[in-house]
């Protein structure tokens, strides 16, 4: 038979794939993203300055100017290696495909960042979820117990989590990454709004310990450059698996550009952890909303009928992420990007009424 069907993988022909909404019109606050734009005269400098890149080369994939401002900003030490990727996404799938032997596990608490469980199945790994505690804490128990049965070569843990926000205890974390006999990856999607809470001081005090980071939740979403930090032993094998020119000239430079200038991202980044917490009050204030704290750029609430208040918030403009049905831990939730005070005002107007 020569159609899909007879030859693609059966795991993939039943995945269903990373999941984007429709936006046109709507207020986005779906997707974790910055809602703030460059200063204007800072996105002008830097078109000038993207107009010298070079764009009939291929791009220089040790990347020294890029990697540097990296080291820079996020005070990352030259005893660490790095490996940078198209988005933090790229990093998980390199590291499931170096890691992904006949026969191995990759673990996850669940529920997390779905595409954990996307990239080990796609690099042909078995996955395995633990459930989080109702309170989203991990239940540790279970998962040295996990740990125990599966040996997993890779665990994934998201500090802070998505979707449900929170830091999980350290010495939790750090439990799990002395019992794990294969690779712990803790991934830091949303560190800058963690208010310093990051593990990349234990980054080379344990032999299995790796951090990925992304720019995205900086505000720079649409330029794809996220990384990974740790050990020359472990990177040195995920930048095997890594396609030659994954980091496009453009998009180098243009990061370069914003991170040698980061006053702009502290702004912003600080605004939005700011206008949290008036969204979390705001929220606190509305009968009916169970709101979870958040280390990150986004809001975990339960409602009384999440499905129909997500169709109520966008029928008034607004687009959250549902998560009823996706978990049982996450029923009749919700999670609500942080946007600008303007957004999260009609927000809460509009939950208000939502719910109501
Ligand atoms: N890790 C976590 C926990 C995330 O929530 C996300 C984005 N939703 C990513 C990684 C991927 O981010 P990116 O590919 O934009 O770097």
């Amino acid at each position: 038979m020569k159609g899909a069907a007879g030859w693609v993988r059966d795991e993939i022909r039943t995945l269903t794939g990373y999941h984007v909404a429709p936006a046109d019109g709507l207020v986005k606050l779906d997707a974790m993203e910055n809602p703030y734009r460059l200063p204007p005269d800072v996105a002008e400098e830097m078109g000038r300055s993207l107009a010298r890149v070079a764009i009939n080369r291929y791009p220089d994939p040790s990347a020294p100017g890029l990697k540097a401002a990296l080291r820079k900003a996020m005070a990352i030490p030259e005893s660490l290696d790095l490996v940078l990727g198209n988005g933090s996404d790229e990093i998980l799938q390199m590291i499931a495909v170096a890691l992904a032997k006949p026969g191995s596990t990759m673990l996850a608490l669940e529920p997390s960042f779905a595409m954990y469980r996307l990239s080990a199945i796609s690099a042909g790994m078995a996955y395995a979820g633990v459930p989080l505690a109702p309170d989203f804490s991990p239940d540790l128990p279970a998962t040295l117990a996990a740990i125990e049965r599966l040996r997993p070569a890779l665990t994934w843990i998201a500090y802070p989590n998505n979707p449900t926000g929170n830091l999980y205890p350290r010495e939790a974390i750090v439990s799990i990454v002395e019992a794990s006999p294969g690779l712990v990856a803790v991934d830091e999607a949303y560190f800058a709004f963690a208010g310093g809470a990051s593990f990349l001081a234990e980054v080379g005090r344990h032999p299995n310990l790796v951090l990925v980071r992304t720019v995205s939740k900086l505000g720079l979403a649409g330029l794809r450059l996220g990384f990974a930090v740790g050990p020359r032993e472990w990177l040195g094998e995920f930048d095997k698996v890594r396609l030659p020119y994954n980091v496009n000239v453009l998009s180098a430079a243009a990061a370069q550009f914003i991170l040698e200038r980061r006053a702009i991202l502290d702004e912003q980044t600080g605004a939005i952890v700011r206008d949290r917490g008036l969204l979390e009050a705001g929220l606190d204030a509305i009968a009916g909303v169970r709101r979870f704290p958040s280390a990150a750029n986004f809001v975990l609430v339960r409602v009384p009928d999440a499905p129909r208040a997500f169709e109520g918030l966008k029928a008034h403009g607004i687009l959250v992420r549902n998560f009823h049905g996706s978990h049982d831990l996450l029923a009749h939730c919700l999670r609500l990007t942080v946007g600008t005070p303007e957004e999260n005002a009609k927000l809460l107007a509009a939950l208000a009424l939502a719910i109501g």
